[in-house]
């Protein structure tokens, strides 16, 4: 939990995934007509404009797709933790789920605890959980 950091607003849509990383469990939204999964959360699926889903969930496992290391100006909260990175991760189920975060060491270690010199595009990361405030449950990555 990093102190004074801004957290994601929990939506309709997105409720279900932020329940699912409360348990613990990383949920995506599935089309219940056609099948894709879709991810950020919204109503209607992008391929066949079904409005009926289900939340399923993944295996955990992914790539990091890009990352980047972040330059100031800085949000005061994340200042005193430069240099520290910041992920995309695309998921093994289907590289188009793309999430952001950060790639860490251990589960509820600090941002900045690994050297971004080490990342690497492509290396395959698994997903960690911690509680980053009330009601808020993040995911963030380790290296798999
Ligand atoms: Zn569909």
């Amino acid at each position: 939990m990093i102190e004074g950091a801004p957290l994601p607003a929990v939506t309709e849509d997105s409720a279900p995934f932020w329940e699912g990383t409360a348990r613990g469990e990383l949920l995506m939204q599935k089309c219940s007509s056609c099948g894709r999964l879709r991810f950020p959360p919204r109503p209607m699926c992008p391929r066949c404009q079904s409005l009926d889903d289900e939340w399923v969930p993944m295996s955990g496992r992914g790539t990091v797709w890009s990352f980047v290391v972040p330059h100031p100006p800085l949000l005061p909260a994340f200042a005193k933790l430069a240099p520290y990175n910041v992920v995309v991760v695309a998921l093994d189920e289907d590289p188009g789920l793309r999430l952001v975060g950060n790639l860490v060491a251990s589960p509820e270690g600090p941002i900045n605890e690994i050297d971004p010199e080490t990342i690497r595009i492509g290396m395959p990361v698994r997903v960690v959980f911690q509680a980053a405030g009330e009601d808020i449950v993040l995911p963030r990555w380790m290296p798999a």
